[in-house]
């Protein structure tokens, strides 16, 4: 999405936890520990991606999209489908995306980014971020970008 500004990417982390796993420093129980709300949430708004769980290999990977901001009002802390998303940009001036990675075989899950969205993307930032990211053409552009992002995380 070419709104998205101030991304943090957590692969990292998720890789530290994988490594602390493989030596055996943490179990498997301290990681695969979704909550039923994230299930549900991965089940009804989730975005299923092609990305092997790291744990137990049989399932996919689905991210769950999570919205907080004042102005979200009692939709602040909901899971929003990726495609609701845009629309939601719009509309509001700033809010928060948190993305959730879950596996729905072993209960994996791990925060995977997070990122602002919102109208004030749209009109030019003070980070010149967005307004760079405009320059440089399509948004079929952008999403090559970030599937490209989204493949180094995997490494
Ligand atoms: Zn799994």
């Amino acid at each position: 999405m070419r709104t998205q500004r101030q991304v943090v990417d957590y692969s990292l982390r998720k890789r530290a936890v994988l490594r602390e796993l493989l030596a055996g420093r943490v179990g498997t129980y301290d990681v695969c520990d979704a909550s039923p709300y994230l299930k549900n949430a991965a089940r009804f708004h989730g975005e299923p991606t092609d990305e092997r769980c790291p744990i137990c290999r049989s399932e996919n990977l689905t991210h769950v999209h999570y919205i907080y901001g004042d102005e979200l009002r009692q939709s602040a802390g909901q899971a929003r489908t990726l495609a609701e998303l845009p629309v939601l940009a719009m509309t509001v001036r700033e809010f928060q995306v948190f993305v959730v990675e879950v596996c729905l075989g072993c209960d994996w899950n791990h925060l995977v980014e997070q990122y602002l969205l919102g109208r004030d993307g749209l009109t030019g930032s003070p980070e010149g971020g967005p307004d760079q990211d405009a320059v440089g053409g399509t948004a079929a552009s952008g999403n090559g970008a970030g599937s490209r992002r989204r493949r180094e995380a995997q490494r």
